[in-house]
């Protein structure tokens, strides 16, 4: 069983820590990231505890978290101009928080590879 109660986005969605949140409904949570990379910069987070997509295994959820990531795009007003959106995984995927998030990035001109 994973430790909910010192994971940070546990503790966010729960109320614990402060974020900038916009977006709070009953599955998930979506907030500004607090070391944006680029002008827009969105963390969608599911409730439910899950360590990283390898810990994946309701095949619609990121489905639905994509579909809220559009439409946050679109809030946001870079859904025209593009967006990048981003799910890091393990030591070499880059990931440093262990709960499953996407990434939302738009708001100027994403180059590619990453790094
Ligand atoms: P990742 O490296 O893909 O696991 O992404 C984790 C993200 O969480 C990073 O972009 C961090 O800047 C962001 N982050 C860490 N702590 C907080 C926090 N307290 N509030 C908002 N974003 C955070």
């Amino acid at each position: 069983m994973p430790d909910t109660r010192s994971c940070l986005f546990c503790q966010i969605a729960r109320g614990e820590i402060p974020a900038k949140i916009v977006v709070n409904n009953k599955e998930m949570i979506a907030f500004r990231d607090i070391n944006p990379q680029a002008p827009t910069h969105i963390l969608i987070v599911p409730k439910k505890h899950i360590g990283s997509l390898d810990d994946l295994t309701d095949s619609d959820l990121v489905g639905r978290m994509m579909t809220l990531a559009a439409a946050l795009a679109r809030q946001e007003g870079i859904a025209k101009t593009g967006y990048r959106t981003v799910i890091n995984t393990g030591k070499d995927g880059g990931q440093s928080v262990d709960h499953l998030h996407v990434h939302l990035l738009g708001g100027r001109h994403m180059t590619w590879p990453p790094g």
